[in-house]
C-alpha cells in the first residue's frame, strides 16, 4: 500500500514538472543562424528553454497539418502573409489575446483576428540597372507593362507567394479587369520565362538579360553585404526604386509569427511573442536578416537606410491572405507561368 502511494506521488510529480516545463518548441523556416543568437538569449533572459526546428515554409505547415493537436510546436515562423493566412485557414493556428503584441506590432501588420503578428517587414519595390534605366521612365507598379519595357523585365514565377501578395495589392487598387491587363502586359515585356529566386532576377539584370525587376530588398542587402566579392558586384550594378510613392505606396509583406493550435506550452510561447517584438530583439533580428523592425521607433537597418524611406502601401495584409485564391486564378489567366 504504501509502495503504491509513493508510485502516485512520484507519478503525479512527473506529470506535474511536465505540464510546468519551461520550453517552447518552434517550427521555423529562418535558417538557424538568423534566429538562434536570438532564442538563446531569451532563454538566458527568462529561463525557458527553445528548442528549434527549421525547414521550408510551406513544408512546415504540411507538417503542422499532419501532426495536428499531437503536434509538439508552439510557435510558427514563417514568412509572407499569404503564407501565414494559409495556417490560420488550416485551422493549424489560435488566437493570441495578449496587450503588448496588439499595442506594439501595427494594426495593418496583424491579423484582425489575433492569429498571426509581423515579426519584420520587407519591401519589394523595383530593382534596375541605372546604365540602362533612366529613373525619369520609372513610376508605378502599373507601368511595368507599359511597351518601352518589351524584352526588358525579369519575374520570378507565379506559384511564388511574394509575387501573389503583390498582385493582391494591385488587385485591391484597381480592380480584377485592370490587373489581368496589367499582367498581361508584364508578361509580354519578359525577356525570358519566369523562372529562379529573386536572387537569379537580380544577377539577371546585372547580367544584362533584363533591365529591371521585383525583388524584396532584402536579397540585395544580402549581396551588398556579402564577403563574395562577385556578389558585391552584382549589388554594385543595380539600383532601388520605390514605386507608387504619389498614390497607395510601395509594397511591403512581413515575417510573422503564429500560436499554433496543438500548444502545449501556450504561456512561455507568448513571452517568446513578446519578447519577439521588444526593442533589442526587433533591432537584431531586423538586421541579422536585412529587414525592416515592425515596432515603431526601431531604427532600421543602415544596409536599407540607404535605400531611402519610402511610402508604404499600408493596405490590410489580412485582405492579402483573403485574396490569395483569386489571385493565383488571375495569374493563371494571364499566363505569368
Ligand atoms: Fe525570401
Amino acid at each position: 500500500m504504501l509502495l503504491l502511494k509513493r508510485c502516485l506521488v512520484v507519478a503525479s510529480l512527473l506529470l506535474f514538472s511536465a505540464a510546468t516545463l519551461a520550453q517552447v518548441n518552434i517550427y521555423s523556416s529562418r535558417k538557424e543562424a538568423l534566429i538562434l543568437p536570438l532564442l538563446q538569449q531569451f532563454t538566458a533572459d527568462t529561463g525557458i528553454q527553445v528548442k528549434l526546428l527549421t525547414g521550408k515554409d510551406d513544408a512546415l505547415l504540411r507538417r503542422l497539418a499532419l501532426e495536428g493537436m499531437a503536434s509538439p510546436a508552439d510557435l510558427l515562423i514563417t514568412t509572407d502573409v499569404a503564407r501565414l493566412h494559409r495556417a490560420k485557414q488550416m485551422q493549424l493556428t489560435q488566437a493570441v489575446d495578449n496587450g503588448v503584441l496588439q499595442q506594439v506590432v501595427p494594426v495593418a501588420w496583424r491579423d484582425k483576428d489575433h492569429h498571426w503578428f509581423g515579426v519584420t517587414s520587407r519591401a519589394r519595390p523595383i530593382v534596375y540597372a541605372p546604365g540602362r534605366v533612366a529613373v525619369e521612365q520609372l513610376g508605378r507598379y502599373e507601368d511595368l507593362a507599359d511597351s518601352q519595357w518589351r524584352g526588358r523585365l525579369c519575374l520570378r514565377s507565379s506559384d511564388n507567394v511574394y509575387n501573389q501578395s503583390l498582385v493582391a495589392a494591385a488587385l485591391i487598387a484597381n480592380g480584377p479587369e485592370q490587373t489581368l491587363n496589367w499582367m498581361q502586359g508584364m508578361v509580354a515585356n519578359l525577356s525570358k520565362p519566369p523562372a529562379g529566386g529573386d536572387t537569379d532576377q537580380l544577377k539577371a539584370v546585372a547580367a544584362g538579360i533584363c533591365d529591371l525587376t521585383l525583388v524584396n530588398t532584402y536579397y540585395l542587402a544580402r549581396l551588398q553585404r556579402s564577403d563574395s566579392r562577385v556578389d558585391n558586384a552584382v549589388a554594385g550594378q543595380l539600383a532601388v526604386f520605390w514605386p507608387n510613392q504619389s498614390d497607395r505606396g510601395a509594397h511591403f509583406n512581413i515575417s510573422g509569427m503564429a500560436l499554433t493550435k496543438a500548444s502545449k506550452h501556450k504561456q512561455h510561447a507568448i513571452a517568446l511573442m513578446e519578447y519577439m517584438v521588444s526593442e533589442q530583439a526587433q533591432r537584431w533580428y531586423a538586421d541579422v536578416n536585412n529587414e525592416y523592425p515592425v515596432v515603431a521607433g526601431v531604427p532600421m537597418p543602415d544596409v536599407l537606410a540607404a535605400y531611402g524611406q519610402p511610402k508604404a502601401d499600408t493596405v490590410s495584409l489580412t485582405r492579402l491572405g483573403e485574396l490569395n485564391q483569386q489571385v493565383i486564378k488571375l495569374m493563371d489567366q494571364a499566363r505569368w507561368r
